[in-house]
């Protein structure tokens, strides 16, 4: 089993509005000890020693924020404990976190593919959402991790900030193709409300700009805009959020959709070992104590039956815009029947059928996609898949 390792670094410099990720604005000196937990947890854990990754990842959060020399130190271990097979190696910076020393301080690591947190060229947009970086420094971050040699370079970017006009998007959407990452993420806005802009939304208010927000189907137009433009500049839409120049789709999420088997490292980290999913406790300071006493930070350990795994097949592989093979997914679960699946499988089956006439899934012979026209609605297609 070749494994995806993701590590959680839940530490930011400041909390943006629309956020509810369980991340923490906390003293610098929290970041080492955090550091030496991930190190700890990484020698600890039995079932990952001597098995191979090929895909590593430190999402947050900013991971940016550690000194490279603890990124570096915590990549030193995994190595020792793993065999790393040609791993693509990422690290989500944002853009005001990022100096030449670093960056070279990265690559010398190991590290060989940065993903930005742009989500917008406009800094009002930023601005309004407490984003600590400004316009000119996506462009200078860039040119930094070009001039260090980084040849693997994505973005992110998020429709439905507040303030963001028509001309704001088209906006951005341009100075991201002028900047050519080799991969491109556009999420929609999703106001949690636990986050300050979703408690706002609630409740009435303006301190946030909750009032805004585009409307819904405007956000669809961007998205549908956005789809026209980066397939235009060579772009291939892979996954509902996802777009790649060629052979650059990110190799670690796609193990996500793919349901194959990450261990994640860190306070919050989710794994999945092919019939098992679990997370490590959420809070940093309780993760990094409990480590520390050798006590295993893992809970909400959850056996996926067979019936979930199916349901997973769906709703994770049809995010993926090459889509699912039915006569495969048919051929792994029809022995499963005595757990429930063969009768799941008969009512998903029912309800194709049914998308299918109704135009909102793709169908040519057992391969089943989304309807490239119906991207925007894509929750309410595979919710309604799987009533
Ligand atoms: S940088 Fe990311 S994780 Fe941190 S507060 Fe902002 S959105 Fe949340």
């Amino acid at each position: 089993m070749t494994l995806g390792i993701y590590i959680q670094v839940p530490f930011c410099q400041t909390k943006c509005t629309y956020c509810n990720f369980h991340t923490g604005v906390v003293s610098r000196d929290r970041y080492q000890p955090y550091a030496n937990a991930i190190c700890r947890e990484i020698a600890d854990v039995p079932e990952v020693r001597h098995l191979s990754a090929d895909t590593v990842y430190f999402g947050g959060g900013t991971p940016s924020l550690l000194d490279p020399a603890a990124l570096a130190e915590i990549l030193g271990v995994l190595s020792a404990n793993l065999l790393l097979e040609a791993p693509e190696i990422t690290l989500e910076a944002d853009p005001e976190t990022i100096t030449l020393e670093k960056a070279n301080s990265w690559l010398a690591a190991g590290f060989n593919r940065v993903s930005l947190g742009v989500q917008s060229f406009n800094d009002r947009e930023l601005q309004t959402t407490g984003r600590m970086h400004r316009r000119p420094d996506i462009a200078r971050a860039t040119k930094t991790l070009r001039t260090t040699g980084f040849d693997n370079i994505s973005m992110d970017m998020i429709i439905g900030l507040p303030h963001q006009t028509r001309e704001s998007w088209e906006q951005s959407v341009s100075e991201l193709l002028a900047l050519r990452p080799e991969h491109i993420s556009i999420y929609m806005l999703e106001v949690d409300e636990g986050s300050h802009l979703g408690k706002e939304s609630l409740a009435g208010g303006t301190r946030y700009s909750a009032p805004a927000i585009p409307p819904d189907d405007t956000q669809a137009e961007f998205y549908d805009s956005a789809c026209t433009r980066l397939a235009a500049a060579g772009y291939d839409h892979y996954e509902i959020s996802n777009w790649a120049l060629p052979d650059r789709r990110s190799r670690h999420n796609l193990k996500y959709w793919r349901r194959e088997p990450y261990f994640g490292l860190g306070a919050g980290a989710h794994s999945f070992d092919g019939k098992t999913r679990w997370a490590n406790v959420h809070d940093s300071a309780k993760y990094v104590s409990m480590i520390e006493q050798g006590i295993s930070p893992r809970e909400q350990i959850e056996p996926v039956t067979a019936e979930q795994a199916l349901e997973e097949e769906f709703f994770l592989g049809l995010r993926q815009l090459d889509g699912i093979d039915l006569a495969r997914i048919e051929r792994d679960y029809s022995s499963l029947n005595a757990n429930g699946a063969g009768a799941r499988f008969a009512a998903i089956h029912r309800q194709v059928d049914s998308l299918h006439a109704q135009n909102l899934l793709d169908r040519e012979g057992e391969r089943l996609r989304l309807s490239p026209k119906h991207l925007t609605i894509s929750s309410s297609i595979l919710a309604e898949l799987l009533t």
